[in-house]
């Protein structure tokens, strides 16, 4: 579903991705993490090219990100051809971003009419079964400062869902939460791996990633330093640059 090879990414003179190569499996859980600066947000952002690659190549579900291949060379896509490929895309941070002027039902609803033209009814009823999902439909007619952030963040979760995306990347969606609040994020994001989505989950929830998680890749410094199946690396991890991290989040 998503394809890195070779890809580099520097701001300015600071070289931050040097060199990711990965491939994320359809219906995978795939667990990013790594220490703080070592790039994972930077390699989130590129794949639904909020931020535009140096080098290498990069797909998601067989096509380039804001590239069009014919014969050896590359075309920039227009930016309305890039909005197409990252609808299809849903983004998690770890601020909620919701719309502080809508009701939760409102932030839902919205993206399917702006973006796609969708009849407000069919919006609505699909806005409604996603906040059913999340647990939350109770809460549809809440502005987001009635919400606790746990709510929040499963509110944004519907949100990115309801444009059916085929991919989700989640950038650390807890790690602004207060712990009690954590358990219900997590919750939500174990029953769409259940449901199957495919999701890249930039995370230090270590217990996430060790029973839900299909892969996980430790980061460092702009390169993927190991690579497996989460309860091995995170039992037997090979490499001392994962080791020493290891021990400070476990
Ligand atoms: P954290 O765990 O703290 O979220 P991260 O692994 O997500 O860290 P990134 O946010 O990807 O790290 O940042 C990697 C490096 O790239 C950092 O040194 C950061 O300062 C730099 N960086 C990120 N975005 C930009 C930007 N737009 N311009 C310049 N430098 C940037
Ligand atoms: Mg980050």
């Amino acid at each position: 579903m998503v394809k890195a090879e070779g890809v580099h990414k520097s701001f300015g003179a600071a070289h931050i991705l040097k060199g990711i190569d990965l491939e994320v499996a359809p219906r995978e859980v795939f667990c990013l993490i790594g220490p703080s600066g070592s790039g994972k947000s930077t390699f989130l952002r590129c794949i639904n090219h909020l931020e535009k690659i140096n080098a290498g190549r990069l797909s998601v579900d067989g096509e380039l990100v804001g590239y069009r291949q014919k014969g050896d060379k590359l075309y920039e896509l227009k930016d309305s051809e890039v909005a197409l490929q990252r609808r299809d895309i849903g983004m998690v941070f770890q601020r909620f971003n919701l719309f502080p002027h809508m009701t939760a039902l409102e932030n839902v609803m919205e993206a399917p009419i702006q973006v796609k033209g969708e009849a407000k009814a069919v919006a609505r009823a699909r806005a409604e079964k996603l906040l059913d999902r999340v647990g939350l439909a109770d809460k549809a007619k809440n502005y987001p400062s009635q919400l606790s952030g746990g709510q929040q963040q499963r509110v944004a979760i519907a949100r990115a869902l309801a444009m059916e995306p085929k991919l989700m990347l989640f950038d650390e969606p807890t790690s602004a939460l207060d712990p009690e609040l954590v358990g219900d994020v997590l919750d939500v994001m174990r029953g769409l791996a259940e449901d199957g989505m495919t999701m890249i989950v930039v995370t230090h929830e270590m217990g996430f990633a060790r029973e839900v998680g299909d892969a996980l890749v430790f980061m460092d410094d702009g390169v993927v330093v190991e690579s497996g199946h989460p309860r091995e690396v995170l039992t037997n991890p090979q490499h001392d640059r994962t080791k020493s991290f290891l021990s400070k989040v476990l």
